[in-house]
C-alpha cells in the first residue's frame, strides 16, 4: 500500500502570535484536526483523493473561523463572493468557480462543473444557475454574517485598500484548502475562498484559477496556495511548483521553498502552500507569521499555526 495521506490549509497569515489565546488557538486545531480526519477517513475507505479533499474543505468551509464559505470575508459591497476550485492528478480534470454569492460549499460546486460541464471555470451569475440545476444547497445572507469579518471590513469600508484575513494590520491572509494522494496513487487539490476583505466587487483572485492557487498533476504533485492572490497569479505559483518539479527535476521541498521563500517573495508577495507527491510526501512552506495547516499520513499528524 502507498503512503496515502492528506494535507489542509485555513490560510496564511494566521491571527498574531501575540494576540492568539489559548482558546482560539484550541478553536483552530479542534477545527483543523476534524477537517483532516473528514478528508482522512474518505482516503481510509478507499474513496478516491478527489473525494477526499472536497470533505476536508467542505469541513473548513463549514467553520466561521476560516475565510471561505460561512466564514468568508465582506467585498466593497458588504456581500460575501466566493472562488473555489478542485482538480484531479491522474487525468488533469478541473473544475472552478468564481464570484459566487449564497453558496454553503463552493467547493462542491466546483467538483460538479469538473463533473457534469465541459467548462473548466463558470462566473457569477452563471455559476448560480448551474449551481441549481445541480442541486447545490444555498445559504441566505446572515448565514455569513460575522461580527468579526463585518469589524475587519468596516476598517477599510469606502477606501480603495484590499486586504487578506488576519495578520498583521492590512495584511490579512484567509483561505482553505487539502491536497490528498489516495490508495490508488492518485492526487487531488482543492482551494476555496471568500478571497480579500473589501475587493472589488468582481475581482476573483487566484484559488479558483487552475496553475495559479491550485493544481494537481500525478506526475509530479498536488498544490494548494494562500495569500496575498494578485502575486500568487502572477508568480502562477502552483503550476511553478509542478513545473520545477517536472523540468528542474527538483524535489517537492526544493520546488515548493523556491516558488514561494524565493520567487512569490522576491516580488513582494505574502502567503504559503500546501503540497503533496506521488510518494506521498508532504510539506507546507509560507513566508508570514504563521499558515493554519495539518496533514495526516499512517505515521503521523501534524496540526500546527507558527513556525
Ligand atoms: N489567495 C486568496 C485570494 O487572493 C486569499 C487568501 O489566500 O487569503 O483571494
Amino acid at each position: 500500500m502507498n503512503n496515502f495521506g492528506i494535507a489542509i490549509h485555513g490560510g496564511a497569515g494566521t491571527i498574531l502570535k501575540s494576540e492568539m489565546t489559548s482558546e482560539k488557538e484550541e478553536a483552530y486545531k479542534n477545527a483543523l484536526q476534524a477537517a483532516l480526519d473528514a478528508g482522512y477517513n474518505v482516503l481510509a475507505q478507499r474513496s478516491t483523493s478527489l473525494e477526499a479533499v472536497e470533505a476536508a474543505v467542505r469541513s473548513l468551509e463549514d467553520c466561521p473561523l476560516f475565510n471561505a464559505g460561512k466564514g468568508a470575508v465582506f467585498n466593497a459591497e458588504g456581500q460575501h463572493e466566493m472562488d473555489a476550485s478542485i482538480m484531479e492528478g491522474k487525468n488533469l480534470q478541473a473544475g472552478a468557480i468564481a464570484a459566487v454569492r449564497n453558496l454553503k460549499n463552493p467547493v462542491s460546486l466546483a467538483h460538479k462543473v469538473l463533473q457534469f460541464s465541459d467548462h473548466v471555470l463558470l462566473f457569477g451569475e452563471g455559476a448560480e444557475i448551474f449551481a441549481k440545476d445541480h442541486n447545490i444547497e444555498f445559504e441566505t445572507d446572515d448565514y455569513f454574517y460575522d461580527q468579526y469579518r463585518f469589524d475587519q471590513w468596516q476598517k477599510v469600508k469606502g477606501s480603495d485598500t484590499f486586504v487578506l484575513d488576519h495578520s498583521k494590520e492590512k495584511k490579512y491572509l484567509g483561505t482553505v484548502g487539502a491536497v490528498a494522494l489516495d490508495k490508488e496513487g492518485n492526487l487531488a487539490a482543492a482551494t476555496s475562498t471568500g478571497g480579500m476583505t473589501n475587493k472589488k466587487f468582481g475581482r476573483v483572485g487566484d484559488s479558483p484559477i487552475i496553475g495559479a492557487g491550485n493544481y494537481a498533476n500525478n506526475k509530479t504533485c498536488a498544490i494548494s496556495c494562500t495569500g496575498s492572490g494578485e502575486y500568487l497569479m502572477r508568480s502562477v505559483t502552483a503550476y511553478d511548483v509542478s513545473c520545477l518539479m517536472e523540468y528542474k527535476g527538483l524535489s517537492l521541498k526544493d520546488a515548493s521553498d523556491e516558488a514561494i521563500l524565493k520567487r512569490l517573495t522576491d516580488i513582494g508577495g505574502d502567503g504559503g502552500l500546501i503540497a503533496m507527491d506521488a510518494q506521498g510526501n508532504i510539506c507546507m512552506p509560507f513566508n508570514c507569521e504563521g499558515m493554519y495547516r495539518a496533514s495526516k499520513n499512517q505515521n503521523e499528524t501534524i496540526i500546527e499555526i507558527y513556525k
